[in-house]
């Protein structure tokens, strides 16, 4: 049976670049379609299986990184302290949820952006706006603003060397289950807020020490499986790297683990629901707080008729003064249906306003309340909350607000460095897996 890859290309595709010259598009084009997979089938499979568990409530996701990658943080310092808070949040949330947590990273390929205004303005000039390092220069200038087709091959080869350095960390000894919670112990005695997060601190030692003292020694300590997903917005780039699996004769977008639907692109006569229709890794659908359970049933009927556990996630992005009110009946309704899908809580979308500064931002509260919210939604149906989106670096930045070692309003300015949406610093990020550790035990 053939597939039909290309079939998106009838449908209207929102949020894509106009490129200049689609001669050089083809070009590009051509050659990421002779390059090598950046993952293999089989490990795309791995993680439709640790979803799977994910579904039926036995494991949990922490899924993270940079709202926008650029081609400039692909440094072996960068991806290294980003990988060390997410392991270093993994620990606590094992520790606390009792269950395996899924390791996701925004890594190795979130270099595109869709935006809700086409133009940017700056003191009167009106330019067209970034679009993220796969599209455009982020330099507010006229010429790095316009689209270069060649950034695509940009894009494989930064997410190449990211995901080389990843699997060399996650595999050579850095991952080292009690070096990761050294570092958490030195975290707890250095955070202003650190007192409160002793008590789980000395937990996880006890647990440590009894099994170093019973001979327990798994491989597991000493290395972590750690996957790789991005916004699979560009589609041009996505479809060229997608492959025919020679083992199951099947396609899969070989350009990262999992990939994802924006909330700006879920339509489901649009480009982007199609093509996801024809690929087979595990993907995921943000939905925003106007999502209503008919919209969440039809992708549930385009993108996984099956209704295979694993294949599709819920990333959910409704805001905490809404994720009470909106959740519920979604939740309900697909559970209802007898849907097989992941739900998981991406807290910063839904929160991010503008300071006075003129800087986009996020409260660390309003983050923490969206994910409390989730959990009491979850808990009162009696499903499962399977996971947490976060967008964060491993970085001292002050991006977002709030926090142990609090950032104020007026500190924004001091080392706001993202190239799109506020990201929780390193300390903000282990505050966060702390507390939500709290509500497993609240
Ligand atoms: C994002 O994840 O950076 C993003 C744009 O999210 P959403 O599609 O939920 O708005
Ligand atoms: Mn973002």
């Amino acid at each position: 049976m053939s597939i039909n890859l290309d079939s998106w290309r009838q449908l209207p595709a929102a949020q894509q670049p106009e490129w200049p010259d689609r001669g050089e598009l083809d070009k590009v084009v051509n050659q990421l379609g002779g390059l090598p997979p950046l993952v293999f089938a089989g490990e795309c499979d791995n993680l439709k299986a640790d979803l799977a568990a994910v579904t039926r409530g036995e494991a949990f996701v922490l899924q993270g990184g940079d709202c926008a990658e650029t081609f400039a943080g692909a440094t072996a310092d960068d991806v290294r302290d980003k990988l060390k808070t997410l392991l270093q949040m993994a620990i606590v949330l094992t520790y606390a949820a009792k269950v395996p947590v899924v390791k996701i990273g925004r890594m190795a390929g979130q270099f595109a952006k869709p935006r809700s205004k086409n133009t940017e303005v700056r003191d009167g000039v009106e330019l067209p706006a970034y679009r993220g390092d796969m599209i455009n220069g982020f330099d507010f200038t006229p010429e790095s603003r316009i689209p270069d087709p060649w950034r695509l091959l940009q894009a494989y080869h930064s997410s190449a060397v990211t995901l080389n350095l990843v699997r060399a960390f996650t595999k050579g000894g850095y991952a080292d289950l009690r070096q990761v919670h050294a570092w958490n112990r030195d975290f707890v005695s250095e955070s202003p807020a650190g007192k409160r997060y002793e008590q789980l601190a000395r937990e996880i030692d006890q647990a440590l020490a009894f099994m170093r003292a019973c001979g327990v020694e798994p491989e597991e300590f000493h290395s972590v499986e750690f996957y790789s997903s991005h916004e699979a917005l560009i589609l041009d780039y996505d479809r060229a790297l997608t492959r025919i699996d020679s083992l199951s004769g099947l396609p899969y977008d070989v350009s990262a683990h999992m990939v994802w639907i924006g909330e700006r692109t879920r339509q489901l006569d649009g480009a982007h629901v199609e093509f996801f229709s024809r690929i087979r890794n595990p993907i995921g659908v943000k939905l925003g707080p106007t999502t209503t359970a008919e919209e969440a049933l039809a992708l549930v009927e385009q993108l996984n008729p099956d209704n295979e556990a694993g294949r599709l996630t819920f990333i959910t992005r409704m805001g905490a003064p809404k994720i009470r009110e909106h959740l519920p009946s979604l939740v309900e309704k697909v559970t209802a249906n007898g849907a097989q899908v992941a739900w998981i809580c991406d807290p910063m979308h839904g929160n991010t306003f503008e300071a006075p500064s003129g800087h986009k931002t996020r409260r660390l509260d309003d983050v923490l309340n969206e994910v409390a919210g989730f959990f009491e939604v979850h808990r009162a149906l009696g499903t499962h909350p399977g996971g947490i989106h976060i967008e964060l670096t491993g970085d001292d930045v002050t991006e977002c607000v709030g926090g142990g070692t609090e950032i104020v309003e007026d500190d924004l300015a001091r080392r706001y460095e993202t190239a799109c949406d506020p990201r929780l610093n390193r300390s903000q990020s282990l505050d966060l897996a702390f507390r939500v550790a709290e509500l497993y035990r609240s």
